[in-house]
């Protein structure tokens, strides 16, 4: 039977949540019990495919080819297990469902309302993706009071009563340094609140800049209404994997699983906690460069716009046993003070992108990487950059670009996917990329074959463009070795050069199948030729 764990949150969004559900998940799997997950997301947006990076940071890609908020990678991280597109929830999803039903007439003619009827559409679609399962970790998007999630809260009070489960809300505690203390209030506001709506926490996961002290715990536990042993501290981590583990010595995969009248298992979650320890302690250190045009935010930096490449890094060097320090950089900057400051890198991640603005400060560090021999892997854009540089700088093709420059098509080095120009035309943009996960061919005696130790791989995609089959010889002729094709050999998937340590790119996107205890090859591949690099 299907038992669910709600995570929602109170106060302010943007605490990590979705690290305290797959954290939560963790805990549960280690202890082999089968887990999946499952994201809320209020907005209207049908997917987050549309949604603009600088805003809304990375969207994660499924296997199935979703577009998905990138809390879906962190559960798909933390629990190993691919999560299908299904698992994540949108207002615009629900609505489009129920509204198509009515028009065929499925609703018998009555009024079709809010209440029950969209509750009704988030709870089938909830056990739908729950279905088989243990666990199903429920993460109800943005804040509790928030108009947009009341029907969603709505849908899980009803779900709880309907099988066992557990309310888990994750809050804010602001800390006062003129006071030198963190206070609850907000906490106590942002529960009495859950309350109104007919929920009443079983948990409340404390978020803060440092651990939560026993007098806190136990003001939380009186104005709350509960237990103190279920108030469980999660302060700022420098490594998020490390979340399960600061949880399991509070003890909460044994809370849970007696909450819901389970015996407790033997569980090992050593070969984690040897992973974070390298993470977060190793001295040989790699620096990785990531540039991209989405880096800079005004005055601040995004965090979380290259969010599973960062983590693909991780997840590579510490099984080198190396710990990366990782810099974003904005390519703009690149393109305005020139490629000097490349200098202090190990190596180089071109990224994935869409667009002009930002797109010369790739091409100057690609070619920097090309020139001085620096490890550099091109993921998507980052590859497609690549080729126009080498269009541009060795085969001496004037203007090289991609036709989603709008460069003029006789040099479009990169150019549309065929089925791309009608989609286009109508500007249908949704959902209409090519995504999810393909197959390719890698050829044998490549530096890519090896690294993957096959000829058949799959990786993940998103792109509307390709590499322009009227230029491949001209490439390979400066040097460009396609080393894996799509299985027709109609897409070049994957490129190396031949006199370099390390230049390698890709079509596909392997950070999103990338798991802490099982890097990606590609990944791997750089940071040891980083690392070689140095000793
Ligand atoms: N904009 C490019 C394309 O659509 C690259 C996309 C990406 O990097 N994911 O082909």
């Amino acid at each position: 039977m299907t038992r669910f764990i709600f995570v929602i949150g109170g106060v302010l969004s943007g605490l990590g949540k979705g690290v305290v559900s797959a954290s939560v998940g963790k805990l549960l799997k280690a202890r082999g019990f089968s887990v999946t997950a499952v994201k809320i997301d209020p907005y209207i947006n049908i997917d987050a495919g549309t949604l603009r990076p600088t805003e809304h940071g990375e969207v994660w890609v499924t296997e199935d080819g979703g577009e998905i908020d990138q809390d879906l990678g962190n559960y798909e991280r933390f629990l190993d297990i691919n999560i299908p597109k299904q698992n994540n929830i949108t207002t615009g999803q629900v609505y489009k469902a129920v509204i198509e039903r009515e028009r065929r007439l499925e609703y018998d003619g009555r009024d079709v309302e809010v209440i029950p009827d969209i509750p009704n559409e988030i709870k089938a679609r909830i056990l739908a993706a729950a279905k088989d399962f243990d666990f199903c970790i429920v993460e109800v998007g943005g804040t509790t009071g928030d108009i947009e999630n009341l029907v969603f809260l709505h849908a899980i009070r009803e779900l709880g009563r309907e099988y066992p489960a557990v309310y888990l809300m994750v809050t804010y505690l602001p800390f006062l340094r003129n006071v030198g203390e963190l206070k609850t209030k907000p906490t106590q506001h942002a529960v009495a609140r859950l309350r109104e709506l007919g929920i009443m926490p079983d948990f409340v996961i404390t978020r803060a800049e440092i651990p939560v002290d026993g007098p806190r715990k136990w003001i939380i536990s009186q104005r709350c209404f509960i237990d103190r042993e279920r108030v469980i501290d999660d302060p700022d981590v420098s490594c998020i994997y490390e979340v399960p583990l600061l949880f399991e010595k509070q003890g909460l995969g044994k809370k849970l699983i007696e909450h819901f009248g389970l015996e407790d298992k033997p569980f090992d979650l050593s070969e984690w906690s040897k992973f974070v320890e390298v993470l977060k302690s190793s001295e040989r250190i790699v620096k990785v460069g990531i540039i991209g045009k989405y880096v800079a935010s005004g005055a601040s930096e995004h965090a979380d716009v290259y969010i599973s490449i960062l983590e693909a890094v991780k997840h590579a060097a510490a099984s080198l046993g190396a710990r990366p320090l990782i810099k974003q950089i904005p390519s703009q900057i690149i393109e305005r003070d020139g490629t000097a400051s490349l200098a202090e890198f190990d190596c180089i991640i071109g990224t994935p992108g869409f667009g002009k603005d930002g797109t010369e400060g790739m091409i100057l560090t690609a070619k920097y990487c090309r020139e001085n021999k620096l490890p550099y892997l091109g993921i998507c854009y980052g590859m497609q950059i690549a080729l126009i540089e080498i269009a541009r700088n060795v085969l001496g093709i004037e203007g090289a670009n991609s036709i989603e420059m709008h460069c003029d098509p006789s040099v479009a080095i990169i150019d549309f996917l065929e089925e791309q120009r009608a989609y286009m035309k109508q500007l249908n943009y949704g959902g209409t990329m090519r995504l999810g996960a393909y197959p390719a061919k890698l050829k044998s005696g490549t530096k890519i074959h090896e690294l993957y130790g096959s000829e058949d791989v799959s990786e993940r995609h998103r792109h509307r463009y390709e590499v322009n089959p009227r230029f491949i010889s001209e490439l390979e002729k400066a040097g460009v070795f396609f080393s894996g094709v799509s299985p027709d050999r109609v897409l070049m998937e994957f490129m190396e050069l031949k006199d370099h340590p390390y230049f390698v790119g890709t079509q596909g996107h392997p950070e999103f199948k990338s798991r802490p205890l099982r890097p990606r090859p590609l990944f791997v591949g750089l940071i040891k030729a980083a690392i070689a690099r140095k000793d």
